[in-house]
């Protein structure tokens, strides 16, 4: 058989040695290709996040969470709580409400907290950080008072994980402001002594 040249046997060396480093490049383009498959959406990203934040609430009856975000950074984030240094519902239980709704339903309520979405207003204007133009992620539609907030605090865009049995008002308002709701689930957030059965 004939020798190689001195040259052609150098880059027949190279190429042996590339081979196996192709091999590794084909299994980690997989691997990668796998992991990016499992990374969440940016609404599913900010919505875990907001769910998180909600366990940190001190009234059982919701645990609601809400996150601020603006150009896919999260800006400010809250949960239903007491105002600082007042009692917790955990502590001294709840501070209920009766509300007769439109269609003569009652409903209770407690009002001892500040609600997710109030407190992540809050925490934006305490920290000088502006609201205007940006996303709220919240566990379930917000209530007429915190849609008004929404709409003042220059946010564009809603998205609820869940309906609210007392949400009409806030869907109204947002259609009539040119506020963009997304509801993920078609479904009803559960919630005690609701009115609706
Ligand atoms: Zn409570
Ligand atoms: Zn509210």
């Amino acid at each position: 058989m004939k020798k190689p040249t001195p040259k052609k046997a150098k880059i027949a060396k190279k190429i042996n040695k590339k081979k196996p480093g192709v091999e590794v490049n084909k299994a980690l383009k997989e691997k990668m290709l796998e992991i990016i498959d499992q990374r969440p959406s940016w609404d599913e990203y900010f919505l875990n996040i907001m769910q998180t934040i909600g366990t940190r609430s001190t009234c059982d009856r919701g645990r609601l969470g809400c996150v601020i975000v603006k150009d896919r950074r999260i800006i400010s984030g809250g949960y239903s709580g007491s105002p600082a240094g007042c009692k917790h519902c955990d502590e001294v239980g709840h501070e209920m409400h009766t509300v007769i709704q439109e269609d003569g339903t009652e409903s209770r309520h407690c009002i001892r907290t500040s609600h997710a979405e109030q407190n992540a207003i809050v925490q934006a204007a305490k920290a000088g950080v502006s609201t205007d133009g940006s996303v709220l992620y919240i566990k379930m539609t917000p209530c007429y008072t915190c849609a008004k907030m929404i709409i003042n605090a220059g946010i564009k865009k809603v998205v609820a994980l869940n309906d609210y049995h007392a949400g009409s008002r806030s869907r109204e308002i947002f259609k009539e402001a040119g506020i963009e709701y997304v509801l993920v689930n078609n479904k009803m957030q559960e919630y005690p002594d609701s009115g609706k059965k």
